[in-house]
């Protein structure tokens, strides 16, 4: 049996993955949310009220549009971790986050407590950097990247942690699960009404 809970519910999420899923989830789901990254003062808004560290310096529409293509490569990757196969899409993704963490470059500091990387540019530089930084703070333990998700349900795809036991989550909700296995039901009816025609 597959559980989908939200993520919402229960549990610290591990270092990292609340800020990325934060920004992964700033698309426009049908029915759901608006999109927050809409042009560029939405997206200095957003990032302003974000836990991102953002000095609120000037975001320009050439910012919104990197800030979109980073969101989306990350979202193949949490595609991948529900078994969204879309094999172009995730060496597309791959092939862009290396770019990115060229043009983003974060400085990895040691100290007694641990490390942290902090971004080496300011303004938006910095803030897509920082994000970048959480999702290799959430990519650093394998147990822990597994679990950041993208929902399987084709109309949602909102990232999302899975705290199930067996890793087995595909769903951001119970409602995304109830209207995927409800789209299955139908299908299977389809089909063994096709066959007995
Ligand atoms: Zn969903």
């Amino acid at each position: 049996m597959t559980e989908s809970r939200d993520v919402e519910n229960g549990g610290d999420t591990p270092a990292g993955v609340g800020v990325l899923l934060d920004f992964v989830n700033t698309r426009a789901i049908e029915g759901n949310c608006e999109e927050q990254l809409v042009d560029a003062s939405s997206t200095r808004q957003w990032l302003s009220d974000s836990v991102i560290p953002f000095d609120g310096s000037l975001v320009t529409e050439a910012d919104v549009l990197v800030a979109r293509e980073l969101r989306s490569a990350l979202l193949a990757i949490l595609k991948e971790h529900v078994g969204l196969d879309e094999r172009d899409e995730a060496e597309a993704a791959t092939a862009y986050l290396s770019r990115a963490a060229r043009l983003y470059p974060l400085a990895a500091v040691i100290s007694r407590a641990g490390t942290v990387l902090e971004p080496i540019q300011d303004g938006v530089a910095g803030a897509l950097a920082s994000v970048i930084g959480a999702g290799v703070q959430a990519s650093a333990d394998p147990r822990v990247w597994q679990r950041v998700k993208a929902c399987k349900n084709p109309k949602c795809y909102k990232g999302f942690y899975d705290r199930t036991k067996n890793t087995g989550g595909a769903y951001c909700s119970a409602s995304c699960a109830s209207q995927m296995s409800m789209r299955a039901y139908r299908s299977r009816k389809a089909e063994q009404a096709a066959h007995s025609a």
